[in-house]
C-alpha cells in the first residue's frame, strides 16, 4: 500500500495517468538491483501485452522515470532513474558496470563520477560511464 502510493505520486508528478500496467512495471523495476530487458520484463509481467509495456517503457524514459542502458549483447536494458530527471533532462551520470558473465547491468550510482572538464569549443550533451567486468555474484564462481 506505502510502496503504490509513492509510486502514483511518481506518476503524477511526471503528469502520467495511474494504470495498473504502469504501477506493475514500476514494482518490477524498482525492486531489481540490475537494469532490466523488455523480454525480461515481458516474461514476469503477466497479462500485460507487448505493445503496451513497449509504450510504458518508452512514456517513462520520455518522462525521466526510467533510463535505457545497453548490456554487452546489444539489448536494451531499463532502470529507474535518480530523482533529478525529468522530461527534459536525465541526469543518469553513474558507472553503469557491464557484467561479462551473466551480461546484467548494474546502475552503480553510490559511486562519485569525477566532474569531467572538456577542452574549450566542446559542448557537452550527454555523458555515460561504463565498465565492464564480472559482477560479485559471478566473481564468487571463479
Ligand atoms: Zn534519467
Ligand atoms: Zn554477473
Ligand atoms: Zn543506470
Amino acid at each position: 500500500m506505502g510502496i503504490n502510493h509513492h509510486f502514483e505520486h511518481l506518476l503524477k508528478r511526471h503528469q502520467l495517468k495511474r494504470t495498473e500496467a504502469r504501477l506493475r512495471v514500476l514494482n518490477l523495476l524498482v525492486n531489481k538491483k540490475t537494469a532490466t530487458s523488455q523480454p525480461d520484463l515481458e516474461s514476469v509481467i503477466g497479462d500485460v501485452d507487448r505493445v503496451t509495456l513497449y509504450r510504458i517503457l518508452n512514456a517513462f524514459e520520455e518522462k525521466g522515470i526510467i533510463h535505457k542502458v545497453f548490456d554487452l549483447n546489444g539489448t536494451a536494458n531499463y532502470a529507474i532513474c535518480s530523482s533529478d530527471c525529468d522530461e527534459h533532462h536525465h541526469n543518469d551520470e553513474h558507472l553503469h558496470f557491464n557484467c561479462s558473465n551473466c551480461k546484467n547491468v548494474y546502475c552503480l550510482d553510490e559511486l562519485d563520477m569525477p566532474p569531467i572538464v572538456l577542452p574549450a569549443g566542446f559542448k557537452l550533451e550527454k555523458l555515460s560511464f561504463s565498465a565492464t567486468g564480472l559482477c560479485p555474484k559471478c566473481a564468487n564462481k571463479e
